[in-house]
This record gives structure tokens, C-alpha cells and sequence, in this order.
């Protein structure tokens, strides 16, 4: 996961917004440092973590901010947005309300964030199958209709997780390049 005397040519930062419960942490320590852990506790109290990777021959730096508790509607402060050139908004496919919260965070995210930011919607914990609640079909239709990227992730299982960030990620790059 990165060489650290590498020369960095780019920094991104990305922000993950959506419910809590959602699995924002654990998508967030399965990308950084490939570890994911039930108990949610963990990664309490860190700002973000740092993936770095290679995108057409330049190393770029993911610094991926992590909302450590505050996603009480309006609790999440405008500097939490400041620079942020990706967003990934997660819900939970086994919870509806985490889906139907959606609109709000994307409003918030367009009242506060650049208005050029790259937004990809994730539908998280795909391996809980038998309990779903909202199907990949309405997600993706809502997706397209707002213009943003999607994908469904399993964090537990380790599964679009990487997709998910490259998808913000080389976007982002063929936009500055
Ligand atoms: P956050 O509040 O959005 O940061 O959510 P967390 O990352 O803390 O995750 C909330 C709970 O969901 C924890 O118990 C996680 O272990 C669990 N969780 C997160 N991702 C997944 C997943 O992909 N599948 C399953 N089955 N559980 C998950
Ligand atoms: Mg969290």
C-alpha cells in the first residue's frame, strides 16, 4: 500500500458521507489498510487515512476523510467538505431509511462541497442478501438520474471496495489531466 519515499504528484481529498451504521469506517479501513472489523468502535476519532496508488504512471494520494460520529443531520461541519474533490455517500442495502436519506446528504453535499465534486453512491453490506431492502435496480435508476456513479459493496467481504475508490479516484484524475 504505497511506497512512502515515493514523490507524490497529486493529493485528493474524499469524503464519505451517509448514515450512521452504514459502514463508512469499515469501507474506509478495508481501502486504507485492508482490515475490517465488527466492532465499529475501532477507527473512532481519526480524521482520515492515506491510500496511495498509481494512475497512469503518477502516484496519487487518497486522503479520505471519516466523519467520526457527527452524521446527526447538519452535525457535519462545512471544513469537513473543504477541498474535497470525491465523495463516496453510502447507505446500507439491508436498511430503507439509509437509502431514503440519500437526497438529504446530496443536498447537503451540493450546498457545501465544489460544485465540480465527483460523487459516486454506494450501497453497502451486499453480502447480507437475504435481508435487502432496496434493490440494485431502483439505486442505480436514482444514481443516473442525479448524474452519479454507483456500485454495491460488501466491506466484510472485501468486495467493489477497490472499485468503489478508483472509480472517484480516476475520474478525478482524467478531469485534472
Ligand atoms: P459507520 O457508522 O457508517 O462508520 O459504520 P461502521 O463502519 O462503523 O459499520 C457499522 C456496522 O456495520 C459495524 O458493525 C460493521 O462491522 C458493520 N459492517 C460494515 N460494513 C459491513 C459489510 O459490508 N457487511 C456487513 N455484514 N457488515 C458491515
Ligand atoms: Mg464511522
Amino acid at each position: 500500500y504505497g511506497d512512502p519515499s515515493q514523490k507524490i504528484d497529486y493529493v485528493f481529498k474524499l469524503v464519505l458521507i451517509g448514515d450512521s451504521g452504514v459502514g463508512k469506517s469499515q469501507l474506509l479501513s478495508r481501502y486504507a489498510r485492508n482490515e475490517f472489523s465488527l466492532d465499529s468502535k475501532a477507527t473512532i476519532g481519526v480524521e482520515f487515512q492515506t491510500r496511495t496508488l498509481v494512475i497512469d504512471h503518477k502516484s496519487v494520494k487518497a486522503q479520505i476523510w471519516d466523519t467520526a460520529g457527527q452524521e446527526r443531520y447538519r452535525a457535519v461541519t462545512s471544513a469537513y467538505y473543504r477541498g474535497a474533490v470525491g465523495a463516496m455517500l453510502v447507505y446500507d442495502v439491508t436498511r430503507r431509511q439509509t437509502f431514503d436519506h440519500i437526497p438529504r446528504w446530496l443536498e447537503e453535499l451540493r450546498n457545501n462541497a465544489d460544485k465540480n465534486i465527483v460523487i459516486i453512491l454506494v450501497g453497502n453490506k451486499s453480502d447480507l442478501e437475504d435481508q435487502r431492502a432496496i434493490s440494485m435496480e431502483d439505486a442505480k435508476e436514482f444514481a443516473e438520474k442525479e448524474g452519479l456513479f454507483f456500485l454495491e459493496t460488501s466491506a466484510l467481504n472485501a468486495v467493489n471496495v477497490e472499485s468503489a475508490f478508483s472509480t472517484v479516484l480516476t475520474e478525478i484524475f482524467n478531469i485534472v489531466n
